[in-house]
């Protein structure tokens, strides 16, 4: 097989249109594209301090390797949280160590149970949906501690597909609050105590960042969470998964559709709601108990 571009031999594919390439075209195509999109929304500006939430997966690892590479003048702190999922955290967060060392990052690891005073596990005994637990916590977790380190703006990994999956996922509970909140800087609200979160990852499919990973030497961990196959992500996942296989492009187009058509709207509502304080916890909000608060009290722990 060779190279589309230049003949040389070709190692490895991008996923749409499915081309192709040589290593150093396809690290150009994932550089290139990680850069339209930084510079298109102005996700980094020169001289931002940054906060990256790094997980030690294949996504957050190449984000900040991309950040370290091209915007060595901007601080960065690596945010890692440790949920406590077990095995799959541990590996995962010495792999998040071992590249902050190598790359010279500043890294600060808080966990759940420091935080909260439990782990992600004994939810999961109580609950089905444990990843709307911990997905909620974790973001409120890194908002909060981005803000405390002064950051201005949290730098998060994802990528195509969690971007599509997100927008179905928002559009099947008919959730137009959770959809409008999409985007590549997320959130629709300003508020002083939110941190403006960016995603320069999010038009590459997931597979094409594994490639690049493994192209420039970033090993990850192979294992997955062990409760993603209880999430409606998951379901969701695989549908599109499979209509991806058979129509190559659809989670692309999924991306486009909603970049058309939403920035609009977004405007609108961010011109009608405003976000206030959790009576609680005195995080941002937009209902007078954040969501945070509101799951931990219906686990009965707060
Ligand atoms: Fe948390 Fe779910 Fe992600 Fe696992 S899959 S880390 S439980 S959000
Ligand atoms: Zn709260």
């Amino acid at each position: 097989m060779r190279c589309a571009n230049d003949g040389r031999k070709a190692v490895a594919k991008i996923s749409y249109p499915t081309i192709a390439l040589c290593r150093d075209c396809f690290n150009s195509y994932v550089e290139r594209r990680f850069l339209d999109e930084v510079r298109k929304w102005k996700l980094i500006e020169p001289n931002e301090k940054l906060a990256l939430a790094l997980s030690g997966g294949k996504d957050s690892l190449v984000a900040l390797y991309l950040i370290h590479k091209f915007f060595p003048e901007n601080e960065i702190i690596a945010i890692a949280i440790d949920e406590g999922i077990g095995k799959f955290r541990e590996l995962s967060l010495l792999q998040a160590e071992k590249y902050c060392k190598l790359w010279d990052v500043d890294l600060r690891k808080f966990s759940f149970l420091e935080e909260f005073g439990f782990e992600i596990r004994s939810i999961a005994r109580k609950v089905r949906n444990v990843c709307t637990y911990c997905g909620t916590l974790r973001r409120y977790l890194i908002n909060k501690k981005a803000r405390e380190l002064r950051a201005q703006k949290v730098v998060v990994g994802h990528n195509l597909d969690d971007e599509a999956e997100t927008i179905l996922m928002s559009s099947f509970k008919s959730n137009l609050m959770d959809l409008l909140k999409l985007g590549p800087i997320a959130g629709i609200l300003d508020h002083p105590k939110f941190i403006p979160r960016v995603k320069p990852l999010r038009k590459l499919y997931g597979k094409e960042i594994e490639t690049f990973a493994r192209l420039n030497g970033i090993k990850v961990v192979p294992k997955k969470c062990p409760y993603i196959k209880y999430s409606y992500r998951y379901g969701i996942r695989r549908l599109l998964n499979s209509l991806e296989a058979k129509e190559p492009g659809t989670k692309f187009r999924i991306l486009e559709a909603f970049d058309e058509s939403f920035p609009a709207l977004k405007q609108k509502i961010k011109l009608e709601v405003k976000l206030s304080e959790c009576k609680n916890c005195g995080e941002p909000s937009s209902t007078s108990l954040c969501r945070c608060c509101q799951l931990l009290r219906s686990v009965k722990l707060k």
